[in-house]
């Protein structure tokens, strides 16, 4: 405790942000994560303002030989933005995005949200490839690969990186790029927080929207099997501007379906298409015969809502735990064994996803960034959600059991950014070919392993 009073002192006369304690309002709030299971206490959490407030996090960390932990957008499913103990770096102040319309580049602050940039950047008409929860962190989605609807066509979020700006494990700051640092650069494009903080990340912009065609068409649960059959091949035949994702869950209370379909096991399409829309419209047609379609939502908006359109399914405060496969084929044994798992949901927020990759985010050689998985044509992800702890163990052992039927029809390796807690021996899954060059990279840049409050990748023995 004495350290603590002492090194709340030394910080606060040292950084512009604020320097939060146990017992404080700001400390509750800066230590509230999205998934409501993690409860841990730092000694200290920053709120940093600027790149130097970062910079001095870290020498102090250094220094008392603190464990360090990073917070973006606080989304992390195994609450890798926090620490028990130690000192955290929170960035959620820092949330400035810079768009240059011209060149087509958008600078983004370390603790901006998915809802920060498609704003700034939809202003001008370009997006970035993201994921499908606003609320979501830039870093932490950017830094593990990154997915969402326009993956297909313009890639993993990886794919878009142009430059950083890093606060490495020795206080440095350093520009990276790929003529600059370019191990730390390659290394940073999926390998998670383990090589240094990331104050800000320039991204490559492309034109989207501002609206674009998209929206949900729902069918029952009886159906998923024959459903998925078609999806599959309505799938490998789609164009890249074309993202169809499968939903299988309770039909939530959505005023476009019937009041009868509310609370129903169902299987939903969920569609974006980042093109023209008439050709759009022409494309999906096929999808409504894919059952007895029991409502669709389905239109013209701005990508920013759509952007937003899962955010009520998907607010903080919940207790979530997540397993996931990649797939480079969808086996018929395989939607057997999703339909089985929808029908033993174990919550009313419980859901599984298929979500479609392939296009651009195939195309890079798995060793062209850290974030290996060029071959996932799909991902699942078994998503648990729940609120009482006293249903932790059954929706815990649900998701558990979905994962095992699931893994034989997998392509094996794990996606870093939806590994659970109590997974962390998938780090070697997650980073496959590229695990030995970035255990080197990490030697480089943090051989005391600094950074460690993640998926760790350990630094090569010299
Ligand atoms: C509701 C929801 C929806 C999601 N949807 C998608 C999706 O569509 N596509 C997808 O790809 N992923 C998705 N994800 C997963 C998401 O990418 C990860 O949870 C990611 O870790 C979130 O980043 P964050 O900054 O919010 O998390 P945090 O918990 O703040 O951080 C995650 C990790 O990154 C580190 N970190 C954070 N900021 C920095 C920084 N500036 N510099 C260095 N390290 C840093 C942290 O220390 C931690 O280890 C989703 C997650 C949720 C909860």
């Amino acid at each position: 405790m004495e350290w603590q009073v002492a090194a709340h002192g030394r910080l606060q006369a040292h950084v512009q942000g604020e320097v939060c304690e146990p017992g404080t309002q700001s400390y509750e709030a800066a230590r509230a994560i999205w998934n409501a299971m993690i409860d841990r206490h730092p000694a200290l959490i920053v709120r940093c303002r600027t790149t130097e407030d970062v910079v001095e996090c870290v020498h102090f960390a250094r220094e008392f030989d603190h464990l360090l932990g990073i917070r973006g957008g606080g989304h992390n499913i195994a609450g890798n933005a926090l620490c028990d103990g130690g000192l955290v770096i929170d960035l959620s102040q820092m949330r400035t995005v810079q768009v240059d319309p011209e060149h087509r580049r958008a600078v983004v602050e370390g603790g901006a949200t998915l809802g920060d940039l498609d704003a700034a950047t939809q202003a001008h008409g370009l997006a970035v490839p993201l994921g499908i929860n606003s609320t979501t962190g830039v870093a932490g989605l950017t830094l593990g690969g990154g997915f969402g609807w326009l993956s297909r066509k313009y890639g993993m979020t990886v794919d878009n990186l142009k430059a950083a700006e890093v606060v490495t494990a020795a206080g440095e700051v350093l520009q990276v790029d790929t003529e600059h640092h370019p191990d730390l650069f390659w290394a940073l494009r999926g390998g998670g927080g383990n090589f240094g903080i990331v104050t800000r990340f320039t991204f490559g912009l492309h034109p989207v929207g501002p609206e674009v065609l998209s929206g949900l068409m729902v069918f029952p649960a009886a159906e998923a099997v024959s459903v998925l059959r078609r999806y599959r091949r309505f799938a490998g035949q789609a164009p890249e501007e074309l993202a169809v994702w499968a939903v299988l869950r309770l039909a939530p209370p959505l005023p476009f379906l019937p009041a009868s379909v509310h609370g129903k096991p169902v299987i939903v399409l969920a569609i974006c298409y980042a093109g023209d829309p008439r050709e759009g419209y022409r494309l999906i047609e096929p999808l409504r015969g894919f059952g007895t379609l029991l409502g669709e939502h389905v239109g013209v908006q701005p990508y920013t809502a759509w952007q937003q359109a899962f955010d009520p399914l998907l607010t903080p405060g919940a207790r979530n735990y997540w397993k996931s496969h990649n797939f480079e084929v969808l086996e018929d044994a395989l939607f057997e064994e999703l339909a089985d798992a929808l029908d033993q949901l174990p919550s009313t927020e419980c859901e599984l996803f298929v979500g479609a990759l392939g296009g651009a985010a195939g195309q890079p050689e798995s060793t062209a960034t850290a974030y290996p998985h060029r071959d996932a044509r799909f991902v699942m992800n078994v998503h648990g959600r729940w609120r009482e702890a006293a249903d932790d163990a059954r929706c815990i052992r649900w998701a558990r059991q979905v994962f095992r039927n699931t893994a034989p029809f997998a392509s094996g390796g794990a996606y870093v950014n939806f590994i659970p807690a109590d997974e962390s021996d998938a780090v070697e899954r997650a980073y496959r070919v590229n695990y030995a060059r970035l255990a080197r990279v990490k030697r480089r840049y943090d051989p005391d392993n600094l950074f460690r409050v993640n998926q760790n990748i350990r630094p090569a023995a010299a």
